[in-house]
């Protein structure tokens, strides 16, 4: 890999371009933040329009290709992912920092569901029910929607816009990919895939710029009929204010502030590497890293001692470099966002057990010391906000309840997991935690891409990603009533 800057342009209607106005933004390589990985054209309202126009075009045709010829597209993108995965996972770890292997995982995930998606092609199930009438057949087919903006943050550059634009085409859809300005090369070459994959011009579209700016004017988009979005909690209540006044579909899939429960019956080896992985897996930047601890009283002295021990082992520098296990975080903002709420962490009364602090100097990366902190109650903000680094906090239970009202006792609703031994509590988890994910003796990271994906509350607005449910939120049902008795039959009345 050189050196050298990638120039990464927009794709419209099948044509890379520079954006209208000519504005540029610079990705940095967080490991080492003087090193500019990407120069992305940066895109304003014009752009959206022509955007929008393309796919308003193509979505004519598109929408009339059997879905198995859709689908072959999909085949194809998931061969040239896997041909390029470790090109794409490379680039992927210099562009945001996650270390290689999970950035492997990442593109892996890309690849799972192009293969999955491609096989709804020859599904997309619709339902046949018998008729109240006589001589009356009564269906249902999945409609495609139209145009569909999609709105990906950077933690997850190449799965998270898998997850959203493989699902909207098989069924239809046309799509405008606008990434997250951190991560414009992991984009433009999951576009030059697509590029590869020969969909029809204008079927795959792709705007790189700021989140402010084009985002919203997608939001605002008469041409728009579907926005997904994945980012923080703040974020979607703008975009959902204005879909709402839009009237646009509207996908939410936001923060978390996910927990882990380590029972005094768990296994606490298993327990420990769940929490390690949970907390600390791609520097905690993950809407399900675990970010609470909640560990019984009779275990929580031996696990915080063992848990320490372990943390001081990780090995922290460039993702890049494959026994690295901590990368840095994705920029200075996000770097000084950590320390802020360690400051404030430190007002409320929170101990630091260990971390704390930046790595300063370190070839000026964005790194920060993995960080427990104890003595924190549910009430801290550092109990209940999301900090999106690697930062855990440890909060003391002596029951079973106790620790699912804590576990539950937040805004946001999106993983969870329990480590215990006992059936009964397995049951009792699954049937009492508030959140759309949870894991029964494993970390809350972990998710697979053919099970719905999302969260409760604040982290979403009821829909699901991944699997089956991501057709519900990328096509419409239409109900069919095909009447073959010749004569007007009303429904409701002349059966009775
Ligand atoms: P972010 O909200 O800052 O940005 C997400 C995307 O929205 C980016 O593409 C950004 O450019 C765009 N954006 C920003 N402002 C916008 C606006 N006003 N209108 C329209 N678009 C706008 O989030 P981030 O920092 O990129 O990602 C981290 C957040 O994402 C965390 O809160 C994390 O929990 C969440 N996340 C959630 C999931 C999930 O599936 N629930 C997955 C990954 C990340």
């Amino acid at each position: 890999m050189t050196n050298q800057p990638i120039s990464c342009l927009n794709y419209i209607g099948g044509q890379w371009q520079a954006a209208n106005n000519g504005g540029q933004i610079e990705s940095h390589n967080p490991a080492q933040w003087n090193e500019i990985v990407a120069i992305a054209t940066s895109s304003d309202h014009t752009d959206v329009d022509l955007a929008v126009q393309a796919a308003r075009a193509a979505y004519r045709r598109w929408r009339l290709v059997p879905a198995p010829a859709r689908a072959e597209k999909l085949f194809r993108v998931g061969e040239l992912l896997q041909q390029r995965k470790e090109e794409l996972a490379t680039l992927m770890s210099r562009e945001m920092g996650k270390p290689i292997a999970e950035a492997r995982g990442d593109v892996q995930e890309g690849i799972d569901c192009a293969f999955y998606y491609a096989g709804e092609g020859r599904r997309l199930f619709g339902q046949t029910m018998p008729s109240e009438l006589s001589n009356k057949f009564a269906m249902t087919v999945r409609m495609p929607i139209g145009v569909c903006a999609l709105i990906t943050p950077w933690n997850f550059p190449v799965a998270i816009p898998c997850w959203k634009s493989l699902p909207a085409l098989v069924c239809g859809n046309t799509i405008i990919l606008k990434p997250a300005k951190d991560t414009p090369a992991c984009a433009s070459l999951l576009f030059e895939i697509f590029a590869a994959a020969e969909f029809p011009p204008g079927v795959v579209n792709l705007l790189q710029g700021s989140g402010e700016v084009i985002g919203s004017a997608l939001a605002e988009h008469p041409g728009v009929d579907l926005l997904s979005l994945t980012g923080s909690s703040a974020t979607g209540a703008k975009v959902a204010e204005i879909c709402g006044r839009t009237h646009k579909r509207l996908c939410l899939e936001l923060g978390g502030k996910n927990a882990q429960i380590v029972m005094e019956d768990a296994n606490l080896e298993l327990a420990l590497e769940g929490a390690l992985w949970g907390a600390f897996g791609t520097t905690g930047q993950r809407c399900t890293a675990t970010s609470r601890l909640l560990l019984h009283s009779d275990i929580k002295a031996e696990f915080t001692a063992r848990l320490l021990e372990r943390t001081k082992q990780l090995k922290i520098g460039a993702g890049i470099e494959p026994s690295n296990e901590i990368g840095p975080l994705v920029n200075p903002a996000q770097l000084e966002r950590v320390k802020a709420y360690i400051d404030i962490a430190r007002n409320e009364g929170a101990q630091i057990l260990i971390g704390g602090t930046a790595i300063d100097n370190k070839e000026q990366g964005c790194f920060f010391q993995p960080t427990i902190l104890d003595g924190v109650t549910p009430t801290m903000r550092v109990a209940r906000e999301e900090i999106f680094g690697p930062v855990v906090v440890l909060i003391e239970v002596t029951s079973f309840e106790e620790a699912i009202e804590i576990l539950n006792d937040t805004s946001y609703g999106l993983s969870s997991s329990v480590y215990t031994q006992d059936i009964n509590r397995a049951f009792q988890a699954m049937r009492d935690i508030e959140a759309g994910i949870t894991y029964i003796n494993g970390p809350t990271i972990g998710a697979e891409v053919h099970l719905p994906f999302g969260g409760v509350k604040q982290t979403g607005n009821g829909h699901r990603e991944a699997g089956n449910a991501a057709l519900d939120v990328f096509s419409d049902w239409k109900s069919v009533y095909i009447d073959f008795s010749g004569k007007l039959q009303r429904a409701q009345i002349d059966n009775r």
